[in-house]
Order: C-alpha cells, then sequence, then structure tokens
C-alpha cells in the first residue's frame, strides 16, 4: 500500500524535546515549581462540578474563562481595556497560533519572523500551507528594526510574528519597536496582522512593558500569552491571545467545535483565581534567573539579555559534548539557538545549584 502522505511530509519527524526523568529538568521552559496546594484543591473541585456535566459538550465560546482571562490581564499588565470578545483561548498558545495560521495564513501567503526564534513557527506554516521567511536578528539578538521593517515591505506577509521575549535567546522588544513593525504592516495592502508571542511576558523586568498596552490604538496588533509558563500549568494547555472583537471573530471559525473541554476550562478558571498566590513563583523564578545569568556571566560566558525563564549561554566548541556531559550528571538543558549556545530554563535554587556544578565539572 502507498502511503498517501503530504509530499513536503515524508521523512518529517513530530517535534519534540526529550522527557526524561532526570534530577534538573531545564530543556523546555517549564515552570519547576509544583501548583502550591490551595491551585490543586481548587482545581480538584473544579473539575469535580465539571465531571457531573460531562454527558454535556462545553461552553463552545468558552465565555467565563476569557472573561476571567481579560480580568487577569487587567491586573497583570493594566489592559483593562479588554472584554470577553477581545479574548481567545485554546489548547496551549501553540493551538492559539495554529488557528491564526488556519485564518491569517494559507496558500500564496506568507508569515515573516526573525530568527533565531521559536522552532514551531515553522511548523505552523508547513501544516497550514503557509510560505514562513525569516530574516536574521542582530548579533546580540535583538531585532534590527529598520531592516525588519523593510522585510515587512519586501516580503508582504499577511502576518509577522516576534516572541518577546523571544525564545531561545530572552530578549524582550522595545514598544518602539513594536510600533514600527506595526507601522511597516498597515501599509501592506493586502492586510498584515503583527502577532506579538508573549509566552513569557510576566518573567519581563519590571519596567519592561507588555504590547498589550497598544491594543486600543492598533487594530492590526495581536498579543500572545499562555497558562504553561507563569501559571505552572503546561500539563493544563491553556493559550489565550488578545485582539481586536473583529480578529477573534475571525478565529471562531476556523476552530473545531468544542475545542477546549469542560475540563480545560475549568482547570484555567481555577488556577486563575489564584493569580497573585502564583505570581509569588514567577517572582522567585525572576530572582533565580538573575543570579544565574551573573553566575554565567562571571564564568567568562556571553549571556543573551533574558526577560523570560532561561538563559541562552556560550560560546562552547563543542556544545553537544557540554550536553552529554551534564546529561550525565542529571541535568537537562536544550541544544538550541546558533552553533556554540545552550539554552538552560531556569529550576529551583536546588536544582540551578546541581546545574551550576556540573557544568563546571563538565568545562572543567
Ligand atoms: N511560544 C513560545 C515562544 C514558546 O516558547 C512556547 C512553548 N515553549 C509556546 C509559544 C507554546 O506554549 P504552549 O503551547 O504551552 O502555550
Amino acid at each position: 500500500m502507498t502511503l498517501p502522505l503530504r509530499p513536503d511530509l515524508e521523512g518529517l519527524k513530530p517535534y519534540g524535546a526529550p522527557q526524561l526523568d532526570v534530577e534538573a529538568r531545564l530543556n523546555v521552559n517549564e515552570n519547576p515549581y509544583l501548583p502550591p496546594d490551595s491551585v490543586v484543591d481548587s482545581i480538584a473541585t473544579a473539575v469535580r462540578k465539571a465531571a457531573s456535566s460531562l454527558n454535556r459538550y462545553p461552553d463552545r465560546d468558552a465565555e467565563g474563562l476569557r472573561g476571567d482571562l481579560a480580568a487577569y490581564l487587567a491586573s497583570e499588565s493594566d489592559a483593562d481595556f479588554l472584554r470577553t470578545e477581545n479574548l481567545w483561548a485554546a489548547n496551549g498558545s501553540n493551538e492559539v497560533m495554529l488557528h491564526l495560521h488556519q485564518a491569517f495564513g494559507g496558500p500564496g501567503r506568507k508569515v515573516l519572523s526573525f530568527a533565531p526564534t521559536y522552532s514551531m513557527y515553522p511548523e505552523y506554516a508547513r501544516d497550514t500551507l503557509t510560505e514562513y521567511v525569516t530574516f536574521p536578528r542582530s548579533d546580540d539578538f535583538t531585532l534590527d528594526v529598520d531592516a525588519a521593517v523593510a522585510a515587512i515591505a519586501e516580503v508582504q506577509p499577511s502576518m509577522v510574528i516576534v516572541a518577546s521575549p523571544n525564545n531561545p535567546t530572552g530578549t524582550a522588544l522595545p514598544l518602539d519597536h513594536t510600533v514600527a513593525l506595526l507601522e511597516a504592516a498597515d501599509k501592506v495592502e493586502a492586510g498584515c496582522l503583527v502577532v506579538v508571542d508573549e509566552a513569557y511576558a510576566e518573567f519581563r523586568h519590571v519596567g519592561v512593558p507588555s504590547a498589550l498596552s497598544l491594543l486600543p490604538t492598533q487594530p492590526n496588533l495581536v498579543v500572545s500569552r499562555t497558562m504553561s509558563k507563569a501559571f505552572a500549568m503546561a500539563g493544563g494547555r491553556l493559550g489565550y491571545l488578545a485582539a481586536s472583537a473583529e480578529i477573534v471573530d475571525a478565529l471562531q471559525i476556523v476552530r473545531l467545535p468544542y475545542h477546549l473541554s469542560a475540563v480545560t476550562q475549568a482547570t484555567a478558571r481555577a488556577a486563575l483565581a489564584h493569580a497573585r498566590e502564583l505570581q509569588a513563583q514567577v517572582a522567585e523564578i525572576r530572582a533565580e534567573r538573575d543570579d544565574t545569568v551573573a553566575w554565567l556571566t562571571a564564568q567568562g560566558y556571553t549571556v543573551a539579555d533574558t526577560d523570560a525563564n532561561f538563559a541562552l549561554f556560550g560560546p562552547f566548541e563543542d556544545r553537544e559534548k557540554v550536553f552529554e556531559g551534564l546529561l550525565e550528571r542529571g541535568v537537562l538543558i536544550r541544544v538550541t539557538g546558533p552553533e556554540g549556545w545552550l539554552r538552560v530554563s531556569i529550576g529551583t535554587p536546588q536544582e540551578m545549584a546541581l546545574f551550576r556544578s556540573a557544568l563546571l565539572e563538565v568545562t572543567a
């Protein structure tokens, strides 16, 4: 039998980093802290209630959850102008991004991003038959904004995607750069959205603004977020975005009916009710991040400026060897970014102590 697989998918491997049971799992930018007991209890109660009516399909529009997300963004980023109709939610920001590509990408269209960046971006494009185009970032991983503006004029994309903080570099995008991208996107004749992927926004340094503040004046802006990182809920699979009601309406067209299970909605809403409490963990991770960057720098490494819960550092002549050496010592990090660099997610103080001692041994 000939498997009628799309020719462009032939020989490809599914995306995914190793899931290994080692002492320090620092490879996929998870929150290292367990959800607090109070959160676990609230989720269990909410899921029990949801379970009692699982014979019915869930709220297809996830109205309650989207309202809670709007309230969360109002408190986290002063985005008190957001209403339920401005929020969209799906199973992780991965699915949010896929919805964006389904609605605003497609055959004959292009998505533009700036490398190095999140390795799923080309996959959303591939899966929706959208052309994925990248332009390089500067050597320090910031965006060369003039080059980016020129790239938008040249490529005429239907979407520009920029992660801020960027993965794997940690680089935040200054607001004036976002505005410059939006102005360039405005000039694309067929229309162009600027998607700022703020999966790691909650870890940004004090004073670094979120692109959310631009939403009231920028109709082609989309800001994507997730509960996977700051909310310690990577396993709950809840991502969301904020945008104009028109953009959210367009996403409703391509979503599968009932794409967010009643269990997922209940879990996310229960966790959102503990947002303030969970911020304490975020503060610890940010402090540990700054300590890790300072330590790596003191060891003589170059560390990319990071507003996220990970750090990209190097250079290493043989980064695979360092990765393997760390793994032998129970520390799993990520070989990613340009040749010679490695990325470590920020773990608990104990995990980071193990990372530091293992790195010293491996590079001795
Ligand atoms: N955007 C970026 C930049 C990411 O790094 C990730 C996860 N690693 C995601 C989106 C997707 O996260 P999730 O689907 O868990 O929300």
